[in-house]
């Protein structure tokens, strides 16, 4: 029949609006909050969510999948007394792999012998310029680089990233990516321990003639 797809669609339209009303009332009545709260927006995002399944951004932000990505920043160990152990070594190996050259690092070294040090001085992301690619993250072989979940980067200004403002606690990290800082503590657990028994292992006699 003529027609009967555009009468389809609004049926749609239609179910959709009454579902959601529906479902405002049954969440009502469960004495629990619809908008504006985690759960709600959440449901909202799930197959289950039968009306209105958008979000009234900004007020509302649909919760991130943990492997999305968006820009990448520094990672650093929280120490005992509260000091920031940097991960980064400033190996340069980011920059080398940043498809758009995005990445400038500086290396500490040491103010009386000149010899570099593992550490970054200065280190700069040009955020206007990354793709995020997370190539950067998937290379580093410290886990000292990873993708952020913050998208909202609007600004009146250029957004190049110095060292402050990329670094974030591995607090932060396990928060966002639980599975990912989860399985690389394993791994790292695991290589300190085959590394520690190999130390502690007897050390083969000399061969004898
Ligand atoms: S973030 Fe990783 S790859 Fe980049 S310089 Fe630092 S240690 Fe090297
Ligand atoms: S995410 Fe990609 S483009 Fe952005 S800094 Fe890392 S390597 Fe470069």
């Amino acid at each position: 029949m003529y027609g009967k797809g555009i009468i389809k669609g609004l049926g749609v339209t239609l179910k959709r609006f009454t579902d959601t009303y529906l479902d405002d009332i049954s969440w009502w009545m469960q004495g629990k909050k619809r908008y504006y709260t985690k759960e709600g927006v959440e449901h909202r995002s799930s197959k289950d969510a039968r009306g209105i399944f958008t979000v009234q951004y900004p007020e509302e932000q649909l919760i991130a999948p943990e492997e999305f990505r968006y820009e990448p920043f520094l990672l650093y160990d929280e120490g005992p007394e509260g000091e920031r152990n940097i991960r980064c070594t400033s190996c340069g190996i980011c920059a080398k792999v940043c498809p758009p050259q995005c990445i400038w690092i500086m290396r500490t070294s040491d103010p009386e012998t000149g010899k570099p040090i593992p550490e970054p001085k200065e280190f700069y992301i040009d955020m206007d310029l990354c793709m995020n690619c997370g190539l950067c993250a998937e290379y580093c072989p410290f886990d000292a680089i990873k993708m952020d979940h913050d998208f909202e980067l609007a600004s009146y200004h250029r957004n190049v990233y110095d060292l402050e403002m990329l670094l974030k606690p591995t607090s932060y990290y396990a928060e966002i990516r639980p599975t990912n800082y989860n399985r690389e503590e394993e791994e790292r657990k695991a290589k300190e321990a085959a590394k520690a028994a190999k130390a502690a292992a007897p050390r083969p006699s000399a061969a004898t003639n």
